[in-house]
């Protein structure tokens, strides 16, 4: 789950925070809470490689905004978790470490991309931990691994110092083993920041104090129709799904079934509009700027110094990425794939607003199955693809979602449930999430 943890230097801090609390001086909310961070997050002067080979020997220069928060309320940072290259996958077996263990079963995978960060978790290495979630990577190991797992609004918590996967997409999202955590945390991470121009400046409620206020009456939850005719959905998760459903509208909320016809559409919008900011953001990677270079013969050119560089830097993941990017940016297919899925991205946002303007969140399963077997999905990457069908919906929308641990799968493995809720509406999304679980 860790690819280096920061032994010495964690001691030393637990020393001298024990020192402050024995000084009789006010501690901070995060004083002494241990907090791991997945390995896409900069820490200063800590390496940090996307779980890349590519970044091998490169060094921070400056901490997150999120980091430097943590650290500002008083936690330690543990150390850096294994994750998927560059945040690419759902099984953290695209990781250039290996991969990463499901602590319920080690047979199986924790999910992606944070898988290290949700074992962490999972595992009770640390308190909290901090991954990243682009179209569920937060969200979708929190399932596999039975904790809590959010994803804020786009904009809520700073980029600043994520490397970015897709820029649009990309936001910090908190694992912790139950909802008051992620509200104290979030609460401390979010909001302005000078350093990251998408970040909203939109007031940061005391989250954690706001947990029992019931945000409406009646509550009403949609979910659509379609989610219950993809046939990857397990048949047990189906059923849990269904009779969640009659449990929620015993006590009390209205929960109704509402048409999503472009929910087939969201997956390849997904992966047509990621890819295509990953190819753009993943070009600074050339063997110059950062991290790793390619030994060089003596007759190499710049060319071939950079081709060299990124062909031994990457991994086959990745490489499968910037092909697909490249290719829906390229002059001849920009009109028939990036524009087209900008197009649907935009008919997302309004028939979520739609769905909105009625209901106050919006239910589904998180993952259509449990955790899959280790090395089972790593031939078939469309598979693995459609796996995300009921998380990339979130971040392709920009809204806030949470991965509740709510069920045990007749194999043995946890299973959840997601709820989202619109725009800065989190407040409201952990209020409820704190009645369900
Ligand atoms: N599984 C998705 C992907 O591979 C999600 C990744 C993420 O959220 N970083 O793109």
């Amino acid at each position: 789950a860790f690819i280096e943890v920061f032994e010495e230097e964690a001691l030393q801090r637990a020393s001298s925070l024990d020192a402050e609390r024995k000084s009789g001086k006010t501690l901070s909310p995060l004083h002494g809470v241990v907090v791991a961070i997945k390995d896409v997050i900069c820490y200063e002067n800590h390496a940090i490689t996307a779980g890349s080979r590519i970044l091998n020997s490169f060094t921070s220069l400056f901490s997150a905004t999120a980091v430097q928060r943590l650290l500002d309320a008083g936690a330690i940072i543990i150390g850096r978790n294994n994750c998927d290259e560059f945040a690419m996958g759902s099984t953290n077996e695209n990781s250039a470490y290996g991969p990463v263990r499901n602590a319920a079963d080690v047979s199986k995978v924790p999910g992606g991309s944070s898988g290290g960060s949700a074992v962490a978790v999972q595992a009770n290495m640390c308190m909290v931990s901090l991954g990243s979630d682009t179209g569920g990577s937060v969200r979708q190991p929190a399932d596999w691994c039975g904790i809590v797992g959010f994803k804020p609004t786009y904009g809520r918590i700073s980029r600043h110092g994520l490397i970015a996967y897709a820029s649009s997409f990309d936001q910090i999202g908190i694992f912790s083993h139950n909802v008051s955590d992620t509200a104290l945390v979030l609460e401390i991470i979010a909001g302005a920041d000078n350093f990251d121009s998408t970040v909203s400046s939109t007031p940061v409620p005391a989250y954690s104090q706001l947990l029992h206020h019931t945000p409406y009456k009646p509550i009403k939850i949609a979910y659509f129709k379609e989610v219950f005719e993809h046939d990857g959905l397990d048949v047990e998760i189906k059923k849990a799904f269904h009779e969640y459903v009659g449990q929620l509208r015993q006590k009390g909320y209205i929960v109704e079934a509402v048409q999503f016809p472009l929910l087939q559409y969201i997956v390849p919008t997904y992966y047509v509009l990621t890819t295509a900011e990953a190819s753009s953001n993943l070009s600074r990677y050339d063997g110059v700027k950062y991290g790793f270079r390619a030994a060089l013969n003596e007759n190499d050119d710049l060319t071939a110094l950079y081709k060299k560089s990124r062909t031994q830097g990457f991994g086959k993941e990745v490489k499968r990425r910037i092909l697909l990017g490249s290719f829906v940016l390229s002059a001849g297919y920009y009109d028939a794939y990036f524009s087209k899925a900008q197009q649907v991205r935009r008919l997302l946002v309004e028939q979520n607003d739609a769905i909105f303007e009625q209901y106050q969140f919006i239910l589904s399963p998180t993952v259509p199955t449990t955790a899959f077997n280790l090395g089972e999905k790593r031939t078939n990457p469309v598979e693995m693809y459609l796996a995300d069908i009921y998380t990339v919906y979130a971040n392709l929308v920009g809204i806030p979602g949470i991965s509740l641990p709510l069920f045990k799968h007749s194999n043995g493995l946890p299973f959840g449930m997601q709820l989202m809720a619109p725009q800065f509406k989190e407040a409201d999304l952990l209020a409820l999430s704190q009645q369900l679980l």
